[in-house]
């Protein structure tokens, strides 16, 4: 609780339990007419479109990168990360250079290092920088366009295609408690 405190000479404010130590003098208590004005104004209230998880502790994560052409794409991974309950997480690019993501959502040698139980990369050419920080993912399934992306190198599951019809096809299935059953071999 903050108190203010009236010396002789001037008006201070100061913390409730450092009242006691304060030179304190008689005085006599009156209504105070005071306007204050704020110094900062909220204009709107928005929440963040995407989980602001701790993608180091998270079981699950979405990887994106650069694959996604602008920034309001990123909700396709968005709401394949609900359906999943993982976190998104994102290559240097996508924090650094475009600032779409936190840059604590960023994974790769040169920040976080991430071990979690599935790590789904989405438009990520799989860099070396980004792969040091997912390799140890217990199970990496990725999205990628080009078959000859180096991320199937270190993909347990390779899916060769467009995000933007895979995404939001997974997504329905998921949601619709919908998944094929296919037979699948494993990339690694
Ligand atoms: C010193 C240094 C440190 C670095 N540290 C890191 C780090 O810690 N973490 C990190 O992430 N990076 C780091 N980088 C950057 C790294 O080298 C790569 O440049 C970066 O990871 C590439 O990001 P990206 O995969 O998003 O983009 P890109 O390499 O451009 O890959 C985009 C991928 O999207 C695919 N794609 C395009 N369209 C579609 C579509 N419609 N559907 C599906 N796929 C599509 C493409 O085929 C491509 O494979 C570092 C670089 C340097 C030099």
């Amino acid at each position: 609780m903050i108190v203010i405190v009236f010396f002789e000479d001037s008006i201070h404010w100061v913390q409730h339990k450092k009242v006691e130590q304060a030179n304190r003098k008689e005085c006599t208590i009156a209504n105070l007419d005071v306007s204050i004005k704020p110094v900062i104004e909220v204009i709107d209230l928005n929440p963040s479109p995407y989980q602001e998880t701790d993608i180091s502790m998270a079981p699950r994560v979405v990887g994106v990168g650069r694959g996604f052409v602008q920034e309001k794409d990123l909700r396709f991974a968005s709401e394949l990360a609900i359906e999943l309950s993982a976190a998104l997480g994102c290559t240097r690019s996508i924090a650094e250079e475009l600032h779409w993501l936190p840059r604590q959502s960023y994974i790769g040698i040169s920040d976080k290092i991430i071990k979690p139980d599935l790590y789904v990369a989405v438009g990520i050419s799989g860099q070396i920088q980004h792969i040091i920080g997912v390799r140890d993912a217990k199970l990496i399934v990725a999205i990628d366009t080009y078959e000859n992306a180096p991320i199937f190198h270190s993909a347990d599951y390779g899916i060769i295609g467009d995000l933007y019809e895979i995404l939001p096809a997974l997504t329905a299935a998921l949601r619709n408690n919908n998944i094929p059953v296919a037979s699948m071999s494993p990339l690694r």
